[in-house]
This record gives C-alpha cells, sequence and structure tokens, in this order.
C-alpha cells in the first residue's frame, strides 16, 4: 500500500468525473483504501450539460444533479476525494507515484487515469459565444439525433 500525507491507498484516481467516479464506486465498496483527485469539480462534463435524457434509469434530469448523485454514491463507499491537479505520474520500483500541481505527493500501486476530454473546436466565427447556445459539442448523442431527425448534425441545437 503507498503513502502519502493525507493516507495510505491501494488505488488513486486521476479525475472525478462519471468514470473515475465509477471506479471509486467499486473500489470503495471492495473496500480498497482509494483516492481520487480532481482538479475541478467531481463530475466532470456533466457540469457543461444541461438535459439527460439517456442514462439508464433516468428519463430526465439535469447534468449538475445527476453529477451530485454519482458522488454521493462513489462517497458512500468510502473513497477519499480531494481537489488537485495532477501533473505527472511516474513509476517507483512497485509504486506509482502521484505528483500534484499543489506540491503533494501520493503513492499506490495502482493509478486509474480518467481524465476524460474536451471537445475539439471547429474554429469558426462565433463559436465561443454560441457554444451551449444554439448548438452542442455532445456529438455522442446530437448527431445520431441530428442525422435522425433530417437536421445537419454539425448545428445539433436544440
Ligand atoms: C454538452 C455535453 C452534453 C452531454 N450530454 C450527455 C448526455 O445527455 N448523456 C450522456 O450520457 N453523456 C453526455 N455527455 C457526455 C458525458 O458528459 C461524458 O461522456 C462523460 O462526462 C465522460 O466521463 P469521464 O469521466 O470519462 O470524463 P469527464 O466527464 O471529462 O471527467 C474527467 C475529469 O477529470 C478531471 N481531470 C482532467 N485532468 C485532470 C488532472 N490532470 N488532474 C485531476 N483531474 C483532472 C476533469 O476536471 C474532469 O472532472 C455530454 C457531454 C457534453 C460536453
Amino acid at each position: 500500500m503507498g503513502t502519502n500525507g493525507t493516507g495510505s491507498y491501494e488505488i488513486i484516481i486521476v479525475g472525478a468525473g462519471p468514470a473515475g467516479q465509477t471506479a471509486a464506486l467499486y473500489a470503495g465498496r471492495s473496500r480498497i483504501p482509494t483516492l481520487v483527485l480532481e482538479k475541478g469539480i467531481p463530475g466532470g462534463q456533466l457540469w457543461n450539460t444541461a438535459e439527460v435524457e439517456d442514462y439508464p434509469g433516468f428519463e430526465h434530469i439535469m447534468g449538475p444533479d445527476l453529477a451530485d448523485k454519482i458522488q454521493h454514491h462513489a462517497q458512500k463507499f468510502g473513497a477519499t476525494f480531494e481537489t488537485d491537479e495532477v501533473v505527472s505520474i511516474a513509476a517507483e520500483g512497485d509504486d506509482r507515484v502521484v505528483r500534484t500541481a499543489s506540491g503533494n505527493e501520493h503513492r499506490a500501486p495502482a493509478v486509474i487515469v480518467t481524465v476524460g476530454g474536451e471537445a475539439r473546436k471547429l474554429g469558426v466565427p462565433g463559436e465561443d459565444e454560441l457554444a451551449g447556445k444554439v448548438f452542442s459539442s455532445d456529438d455522442a448523442k446530437e448527431g445520431p439525433k441530428a442525422f435522425a431527425e433530417k437536421r445537419d448534425p454539425r448545428w445539433t441545437g436544440r
């Protein structure tokens, strides 16, 4: 088990979006000491999402509400959450050493990296001002929906 200034952990998870928190839920439920490091607000891209209509079990929920529910569920099983940005991960013997922007160093035998992604911009005029208003970067959901509705999938506003 690795050690650091705030505790001893067997797993360090980098990023607390839906993927990281799902990993934290299962690790915590298995009683594996787990540290989750998130540079922003737990929930990841869900904070940029208005309506979620395709998450199994929820016919309609707002992104931030789903983020809250997921975090509550993950914390219930005991994972430790800290706000910090991971700047490097290195192997040192059996340990993985995770260093953060605040100068902390955490060690554990296993690291799960779930840092998600960001939408790639088109580089067209007005993109920053109109993002989230008249078009969405959610291609996984809005693109196929636009095709089904015979709309131009590049402009997937609701
Ligand atoms: C506008 C929009 C609408 C969407 N609508 C839907 C929908 O309706 N239904 C649906 O199922 N999906 C939707 N999605 C997609 C969904 O939000 C993503 O698939 C999901 O959030 C991905 O989860 P993730 O945990 O992999 O990554 P992310 O949500 O990207 O989380 C990654 C986390 O890692 C953190 N992180 C990154 N780097 C570091 C670092 N160095 N140190 C510490 N932390 C770090 C980030 O701050 C972030 O919190 C939508 C996405 C967008 C942008």
